[in-house]
C-alpha cells in the first residue's frame, strides 16, 4: 500500500520516538480499494501528550484530546493523530461515556464500526486486519465488528453510516448486520437530526435502485411521510411499479448532485394522499406536485438540511408535473425565468421520472432527446437573454406614467418573452411602443394614469 510521503514521515517521527503507529480506517479501506483517500488518520500507542511532544515543531489543534485525539495541520490538510483506544457505556446511544487509552492496536480496531473501516497498515509493520475488512472488501461484504446489535445499540449512527458505506462501496450486507440494521431502526430516531441529514444525503448520492429498496425501512423511519408509498398501488396504466419501486428508480437514475437525488427521493411524497380513483377503477393524482413540493419543504426543514438546498429541491418538486416541451420559444422564455441549470435539472428530474414508470414508452425518449437538443442549439446560438439585459428599463416605464409595483413587472416580463419569441427586437424604441400599448392595454394602469391625470389637473385649476 502506498502512503503519502508526508503520512510515511508522521508515522516514522512517532516510530522513532518508540511508539507504534499506523494509518487507519477509512484511508486504508479507500486504498485498498484503488481509490484516493480523502484524509488520512493515524492511531499510534503514544499517548496524547506524548503526540504533543514528538511533533511539537508543528501546528495543530487540541479540540479532540480528551478523547485521544491530535490534530496536526500539514500540507495535506489535518491529519488526526489519536491514542489506541477503547470506549464504552453508551447511554445516549451516541456518546461513549468512557475512552481508555490502550497500549496496542487490536483494541482500537474492534471499536470501530464495520471491518471494513477496521484495518490499519504502516510500511513499517504491515497490514492490521483482525476482522477480515480486506477479505470483505473483496467479496462485497458489510459487516459489523462483533456482535451487530450491540454495536448499533452503542450507536445507532452505525446504522445509516452502514447503508451509506454499502451504496458508496456496492457492499451487501451480511444477514446478521443487516438484521440488526432493520431491527433497531427505531434507534435512529434519538439522532440529531443534522447527523441523519448527513449520512442520508452521503447514502442517496450513491444509493442504486437495490440500496434504495433494501433500505427503505431505514429511509421510511428517518422520513415516514414516504411510508405510506411502499407498496402503493397507483392503478394506473402509466405505471408498472408501485409508488415506493417508482421513486427508487427515478432517484437512482438522476444524476448524483444532491438537490436531484433529493428532488428524486421526494418527488412523488404528495402521491398517496392526493390518491382518487375514477368510476374506472383508474388512479388519479391531481395536484400531487404541490402537496409533494409542501411535505418536501417541511421534511428538509425538519431534517436541518441547508436552506439552498431545501428550496431547490422544493421548487423542483412543485413543477415536476410542468412537462417541458421541444417547443423553441417556450424553452427560452423558460431559461430566461428560472435559469440554465434549473431548467436542465427539470429535465433530467422529468425524464427520470418518466423512465421510471416501468412501461418503457419510447416515445418519451426521443421527446427528451429532442428538447435535449434544442437546449443545447439555443444555448450556443446565443446566450438566453434576462430581464437586465434588455434595451429598457422599469424607470422608462415609470416616466410613461406606469405605476410602481407589480404591473411594472408583469409589463417587462411580457416585453420581454416577446423578445425572447423573436416577436420584437431587443432595441429601445420598439421596446419603448410597445411599452406605451401594453400601458394602454392594462386597466388597472389606466385606472392610476387617469388618477394621475386628474391630480395633475387639479393641481393646473
Ligand atoms: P469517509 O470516507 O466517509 O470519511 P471514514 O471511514 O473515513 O469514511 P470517518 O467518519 O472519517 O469515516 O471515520 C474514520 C474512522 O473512524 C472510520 O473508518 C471508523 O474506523 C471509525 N468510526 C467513525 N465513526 C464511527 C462510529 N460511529 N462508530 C465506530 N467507528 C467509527
Ligand atoms: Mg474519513
Amino acid at each position: 500500500m502506498n502512503l503519502p510521503e508526508t503520512i510515511e514521515q508522521l508515522l516514522c517521527q512517532l516510530e522513532q520516538a518508540g511508539f507504534a503507529a499506523y494509518a487507519v480506517g477509512g484511508c486504508v479501506r479507500d486504498a485498498a480499494l484503488g481509490l484516493q483517500p480523502h484524509d488520512y488518520d493515524l492511531c499510534t500507542s503514544a499517548r496524547p501528550e506524548e503526540i504533543q511532544t514528538v511533533f511539537s515543531s508543528m501546528p495543530m489543534f487540541l479540540t479532540g484530546v480528551k478523547h485521544g485525539t491530535v490534530s496536526l495541520v500539514t500540507t495535506l490538510g489535518v491529519v488526526e493523530v489519536t491514542t489506541f483506544r477503547t470506549e464504552g457505556g453508551y447511554e445516549d446511544n451516541r456518546h461513549p461515556d468512557w475512552v481508555q487509552f490502550l497500549p496496542e492496536i487490536t483494541g482500537d480496531l474492534a471499536r470501530r464500526d464495520f471491518t471494513i473501516n477496521a484495518m490499519a497498515y504502516s510500511p513499517s509493520r504491515g497490514f492490521q486486519d483482525p476482522f477480515g475488512g480486506r477479505a470483505d472488501l473483496e467479496h462485497g461484504i458489510l459487516r459489523a465488528v462483533g456482535q451487530p446489535e450491540a454495536r448499533f445499540q452503542e450507536d445507532a449512527l452505525r446504522i445509516l453510516r452502514g447503508a451509506r458505506f454499502a451504496a458508496r462501496f456496492r457492499l451487501t450486507p451480511e444477514p446478521a448486520t443487516f438484521q440488526a440494521m432493520v431491527k433497531l431502526r427505531g434507534l435512529l430516531d434519538q439522532l440529531a437530526l443534522e447527523r441523519v441529514f448527513c449520512e442520508l444525503d452521503g447514502f442517496l448520492r450513491s444509493a442504486r435502485v437495490e440500496d434504495l429498496l433494501r433500505f427503505a425501512p431505514l429511509v421510511t423511519q428517518v422520513i415516514p411521510e414516504l411510508a405510506p408509498a411502499i407498496h402503493f398501488d397507483q392503478r394506473s396504466p402509466h405505471h408498472a411499479l408501485d409508488l415506493y419501486r417508482h421513486i427508487a428508480h427515478v432517484t437512482a437514475a438522476l444524476p448524483a448532485t444532491p438537490a436531484l437525488r433529493w428532488a428524486g427521493l421526494l418527488h412523488d411524497v404528495g402521491k398517496p394522499a392526493a390518491f382518487t380513483l375514477d368510476e374506472n377503477g383508474r388512479g388519479h393524482f391531481y395536484g400531487h406536485a404541490q402537496i409533494g413540493a409542501d411535505l418536501a419543504e417541511k421534511i428538509l426543514r425538519r431534517l436541518h438540511a441547508p436552506n439552498v438546498l431545501r428550496e431547490r429541491v422544493v421548487w423542483l418538486i412543485g413543477h415536476h408535473m410542468s412537462l417541458l416541451e421541444p417547443d423553441e420559444p417556450k424553452l427560452r422564455k423558460q431559461l430566461s425565468r428560472w435559469g440554465e441549470e434549473t431548467v436542465w435539472e427539470l429535465l433530467d428530474l422529468e425524464e427520470a421520472d418518466f423512465g421510471g414508470k416501468g412501461t418503457g414508452n419510447s416515445q418519451e425518449g426521443e421527446r427528451f432527446q429532442q428538447i435535449r437538443q434544442m437546449l443545447v442549439q439555443i444555448q450556443q446560438e446565443h446566450p438566453v437573454m434576462k430581464r437586465e439585459q434588455m434595451a429598457i428599463r422599469g424607470g422608462d416605464l415609470l416616466a410613461m406614467g406606469c405605476p410602481p409595483g407589480p404591473m411594472l413587472g408583469r409589463i417587462l416580463q411580457t416585453l420581454l418573452d416577446q423578445v425572447l419569441e423573436g416577436r420584437l427586437p431587443n432595441c429601445r424604441q420598439p421596446l419603448l411602443d410597445a411599452a406605451a400599448r401594453l400601458i394602454s392595454q392594462d386597466e388597472s394602469c389606466l385606472a392610476t394614469l387617469d388618477k394621475n391625470r386628474r391630480c395633475l389637473g387639479r393641481t393646473m385649476e
